[in-house]
C-alpha cells in the first residue's frame, strides 16, 4: 500500500518504521526545512519503549537515554509521599526512558532515512489540501498538496491512505472539526528547562514535588552525563494561573523569563536539590501553557486518519504524550497488516485507539496521579510527622494502580 504520513515528529516517524518494516510504500512529508532536535525532556513508558526496540532502536536508546527506576512524589517541603518503582525496577519487560525529546526525534530520523531513504522524508513540504477521490474502493485515492511555509506550492502526492500526524495544531484535524479552534488552556503554565548538575536520589529518579498550583518535576536525561557522573537535569516549574484565555497560540520553542516564575520557588530547598539553584543555572528556559483539545468522535474518514497529537491532544503530564503515538503507530501497522481494505483498517485502527486515549486526556484533566498531592497539600499544607495518617497506603495504591491502568502499562508485566 502507499502510505502517506503527515508529519517527521515522534508519532510520524515512528508509524514511517513500522509500515515499512510491514512492507508498506512510506513516504513522509515534514512542514519544517530542517528537521532539528528541539524540546526538552519527555518519558517513554515501558509498552512504548517496547514497540521501539521492536523497530530495532534498542541500542541507540539505550546509550541515550535514562532508564528511569522510580517516580518519586513528594510535597513542597520535599517530604517523600510515595516512591513507586518504574520500568525494568518495577518488573515491566521494557525500561520506562527518559529521554531529550530532540535525541528521540534524531534516532527515529536516522532510522527513517534508512529504512525510507532520504529521498522519501520530504521536508518543506506544508500540507495545505487533501481530498480522497471517487470511484469503485479500489481504484480510490488520497491526494494531497504541500506548500512551503510562505505558501508557494511545493508539490503533490498521492497514495492509498493519508495519516496526519501533524501535531497538535493539525491541518487534517481543522479540517474535520473546522469549528474546534485553539486549544483548551487549564491556567496553568510550565517553565521548562536543561540544567548540568550532579546526580541526586537514585541518579534515575524522576520527581514531583508541589501540589496543582505549584508544582516542581524533575529527572536526569542523558545517559552520556551520567557515565561522566554528571547529570543532564530536566525540570519544569508548574504554576496555575486563574486565566483560561490563551492570548497567542503556544509554542514549544518560546523562551520564558525567571522572574515570572522563580520568585515562587525562591524558598524551595531541598537536602538533594536546590530548586532555584537548578533553576538559575539552566542553560535555556521555554515557557508552555497547559493545554489539550476534547476527544473528538472520529479519527478516521474513508482513506484518511489522525495519529498521535492531531488525534489526541493531552496535556504533557504523566508521560503520556509521546508513548501514546508510538502505541498508536504501533496499531495502525496491525490494523493494516488484519484489514485488506484500507477503510475497514483504519476505522479498526481508530476503534482500538479512541477510547483508551480520550480516557487519558480525561484522567490528565483531573491531574491524573497527581491527586495524591493535592490531597496531602490539604489535609497537611504544613507537612507531616507520619504519612499513613494524612494519607493511608490503600487509599495512595489504589489512585496510582487506577492510573496505571488507564494508561495501559500495567499490560506488558512480566
Ligand atoms: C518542536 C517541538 C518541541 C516539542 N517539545 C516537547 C517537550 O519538550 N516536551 C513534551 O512533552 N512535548 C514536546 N513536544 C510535543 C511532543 O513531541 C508530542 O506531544 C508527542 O511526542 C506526540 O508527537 P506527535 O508526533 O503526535 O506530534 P509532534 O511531536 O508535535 O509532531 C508533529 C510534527 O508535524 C509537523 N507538522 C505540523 N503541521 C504540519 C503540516 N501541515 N504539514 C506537515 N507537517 C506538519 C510538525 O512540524 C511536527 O514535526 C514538542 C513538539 C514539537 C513539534
Amino acid at each position: 500500500m502507499k502510505i502517506l504520513i503527515i508529519g517527521a515528529g515522534i508519532g510520524g516517524l515512528t508509524t514511517a518504521l513500522a509500515l515499512k518494516e510491514a512492507g508498506h510504500d512510506v513516504t513522509v512529508f515534514e512542514q519544517v526545512a530542517e528537521i532539528k532536535p528541539l524540546g526538552v525532556g519527555i518519558n517513554l513508558l515501558p509498552h512504548a519503549v517496547g514497540v521501539l526496540f521492536g523497530l530495532g532502536l534498542k541500542a541507540p536508546l539505550a546509550a541515550t537515554a535514562i532508564d528511569a527506576k522510580e517516580y518519586v512524589y513528594m510535597n513542597r517541603h520535599g517530604q517523600e509521599i510515595l516512591a513507586d518503582a518504574r520500568g525494568l525496577a518495577a518488573g515491566y519487560a521494557y525500561p520506562q526512558y527518559s529521554i531529550h525529546r530532540g535525541e528521540l526525534q534524531m534516532i527515529l530520523l536516522e532510522a527513517a532515512v534508512k529504512a525510507l531513504g532520504a529521498e522519501n522524508i520530504r521536508t518543506g513540504h506544508k500540507l495545505a489540501s487533501f481530498e480522497e477521490s471517487a470511484g469503485p474502493r479500489d481504484l480510490a485515492k488520497v491526494a494531497a498538496r504541500f506548500a512551503d511555509r510562505a505558501g508557494r506550492s511545493v508539490g503533490e502526492a498521492t497514495g492509498d491512505i493519508l495519516i496526519a500526524a501533524d501535531g497538535i495544531h493539525s491541518t487534517a484535524r481543522a479540517r474535520f472539526y473546522p469549528d474546534e479552534g485553539m486549544p483548551k488552556w487549564n491556567g496553568a503554565i510550565m517553565w521548562r528547562g536543561l540544567t548540568e548538575g550532579k546526580p541526586f536520589l537514585s541518579g534515575a529518579s524522576i520527581v514531583k514535588a508541589g501540589w496543582t498550583r505549584q508544582k516542581f518535576v524533575v529527572y536526569p536525561i542523558s545517559r552520556r552525563h551520567a557515565a561522566q557522573g554528571k547529570a543532564l537535569i530536566n525540570w519544569i516549574a508548574d504554576l496555575h494561573t486563574d486565566s483560561h484565555d490563551l492570548l497567542a497560540r503556544e509554542d514549544w520553542n518560546r523562551p520564558g523569563r525567571l522572574e515570572d516564575f522563580l520568585p515562587a520557588f525562591q524558598d524551595w530547598h531541598f537536602p538533594w536539590l536546590d530548586v532555584p539553584e537548578v533553576i538559575r543555572n539552566a542553560s535555556a528556559v521555554y515557557e508552555f501553557p497547559m493545554v489539550d483539545r476534547d476527544p473528538v468522535a472520529r479519527w478516521s474518514f474513508g482513506r484518511i486518519t489522525l495519529l498521535g497529537d492531531a488525534a489526541h491532544p493531552m496535556y504533557p503530564i504523566a508521560s503520556n504524550g509521546a508513548s501514546q503515538a508510538i502505541l498508536d503507530a504501533e496499531v495502525i501497522a496491525d490494523s493494516l497488516a488484519r484489514h485488506g481494505d484500507p477503510v475497514a483498517a483504519l476505522r479498526d485502527y481508530e476503534s482500538r485507539r479512541l477510547h483508551p486515549t480520550a480516557e487519558i486526556v480525561r484522567m490528565n484533566r483531573q491531574q491524573g496521579p497527581d491527586v495524591i498531592l493535592d490531597m496531602v497539600h490539604e489535609r497537611a499544607p504544613q507537612g507531616f510527622q507520619r504519612l499513613d495518617d494524612v494519607l493511608p497506603k490503600a487509599e495512595l495504591a489504589a489512585i496510582v494502580g487506577k492510573y496505571k491502568k488507564a494508561a495501559g502499562h500495567q499490560q506488558v508485566i512480566r
